[in-house]
């Protein structure tokens, strides 16, 4: 593996507690690096055998006894870091699990930073950079679809799909520049059509790619829905029917909902993150102005708005521009909204979806649940979501950014060929093509990003 521009490791042996914090049956602290083994045989006064469970006292180098339990011994390269790495399984509580780590400490160990571990693995090549994105995937998954999914990103599936991509321009490069270097062979890209085929084979595997790494990613970490509307339309009600709890204050005097609320459910293993906004109304109220204020900032991330209202009104008759005139100024036209007639209980309305065009209007009533399930097979639908199977991976939005772009590349290096029959220019696009996907296993990666995805990880991964 190239890895351009990579911090080296340094040498010095890492610890940390790798179990969660709480107290437990077993906590566990790792250490890692060239004195794992040597501060390990320190605390646990044992000489300690590759991959063999030691019954031993843990004791600190003043030799007073923190506790009793097991120390095992991985040597490097056979390792999860692919170093030395000890464990020592205590009992779980926090204060003998900070102990055993000022034990190690005192004999020559450091803390380990935020995703250290994960970090020496990707380092030592044990693993690549989408895998290492995958422990932290997996270790924070809310549903067991995206555990499953992050979990077949560790084993390497969704790398795999990259590395195929990533061979298959290698070899159409080759070609490419042989064909520029050495002009005498006489290759004509145009003429023997190899190029264009293979442009469009790899096209259309990269956006198979992407199409499942975007559900990869949905899996992963949902769909924000915002739901708006003006005060008693209903916004509360929907998101205790949405998420089957009393969670926002339902009442019938406006304003009530003054501050924005969150909540995270699942839809058949999809996660939605719904935040319910305040009352979009003017008001002189200063505590009003502020959840006004945050509503709109939710607003602008949200990937799919519901805009309520209440169709005992004559607003359902409007259309979303004038039911919401600040939405062109605020969001632009690009962001989606479904529109909920609420309340067909009094209105009598049929329940269900009507979609014109860009006008999609769900009727429901959140207090009896009618409509409720149009509503639900809708978000599944806009979402492009499928049922998980055996070839689900995990991925994450940077992942599919760094697709996209991929894609824009090998696009952009078609028409040159077609329009211009450039092969300089299409060479350089396909240099970049194969920079871009190399971000996404780290192949090709900078310091920068590096620390950014393993800073974000906990102490102890
Ligand atoms: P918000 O201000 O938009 O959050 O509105 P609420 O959810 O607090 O609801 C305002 C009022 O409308 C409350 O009295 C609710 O019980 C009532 N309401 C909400 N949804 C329905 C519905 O589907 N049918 C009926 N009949 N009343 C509803």
């Amino acid at each position: 593996m190239i890895s351009a521009g990579l911090s080296k490791l340094d040498n010095d042996t890492i610890v940390a507690i790798a179990t969660a914090p709480g107290r437990g049956g077993v906590g566990i602290i790792r250490l890692s690096g060239k004195d794992a083994k040597a501060i390990g045989e320190r605390i646990s006064g044992r000489s300690l055998k590759p991959r063999y469970a030691h019954f031993c006292q843990f004791s600190d180098h003043s030799k007073n006894i923190i506790d009793s339990g097991i120390a095992l011994y991985f040597p490097g390269p056979n390792s999860f870091t692919g170093e030395d790495v000890v464990e020592l399984q205590g009992h779980g509580g926090p204060v003998v699990l900070d102990l055993l780590v000022k034990a190690a400490c005192a004999v020559g160990a450091r803390p380990a930073r935020a995703g250290e571990f994960s970090e020496r693995a990707f380092l030592n090549d044990k693993i690549d950079l989408a895998q290492a994105e995958a422990i932290a995937d997996l270790i924070n998954s809310t549903t067991e679809q995206a555990a499953r999914s992050a979990s077949r990103s560790l084993q390497g599936a969704f790398s795999k799909e990259v590395d195929e991509l990533v061979n298959a321009i290698t070899r159409l490069r080759v070609y490419v520049e042989a064909a520029i270097d050495f002009p005498e062979e006489e290759i004509d890209f145009l003429a023997d059509g190899k190029v264009a085929q293979e442009l469009d084979a790899l096209e259309q595997r990269l956006q198979s790619v992407l199409q499942q790494a975007r559900h990869g990613s949905l899996l992963q970490e949902g769909m924000k829905l915002v739901i708006a509307g003006k005060p008693n339309a209903g916004k509360s009600s929907l998101l205790n029917a949405l998420s089957g709890q009393d969670r926002a204050i339902v009442t019938a005097i406006e304003g009530t909902t003054r501050d924005v609320l969150h909540e995270h459910i699942q839809l058949d293993g999809m996660p939605l993150h719904i935040v319910d906004t305040a009352g979009l109304r003017d008001s002189s109220d200063e505590v009003e102005q502020e959840g006004i204020r945050r509503a709109w900032n939710e607003i602008a991330t949200a990937d799919r708005i519901l805009l309520v209202v209440d169709s005992t009104s004559a607003d359902v008759k409007l259309s979303i521009e004038q039911l919401w005139p600040e939405k062109e100024e605020r969001l632009g036209p690009d962001t989606p909204v479904t529109v909920i007639h609420n309340k067909i209980d009094i209105s009598g309305r049929k329940p269900g979806l009507h979609a014109q065009g860009n006008d999609v209007r769900v009727a429901l009533s959140a207090r009896s649940g009618a409509g409720m399930d149009a509503l639900r097979e809708h978000l599944k639908e806009c979402m492009g979501y499928q049922v998980a199977n055996e070839n689900t991976f995990s991925a994450r939005r940077r992942h599919i950014t760094a697709l996209q772009q991929a894609a824009e590349y090998l696009a952009a290096g078609q028409a040159q060929l077609l329009d211009a029959g450039a092969g300089e220019l299409l060479a350089e696009d396909l240099r970049q093509c194969h920079n871009t996907l190399g971000t996404i296993t780290g192949a090709l990666s900078s310091d920068e990003l590096l620390g950014e995805i393993f800073s974000s990880f906990c102490i102890g991964k």
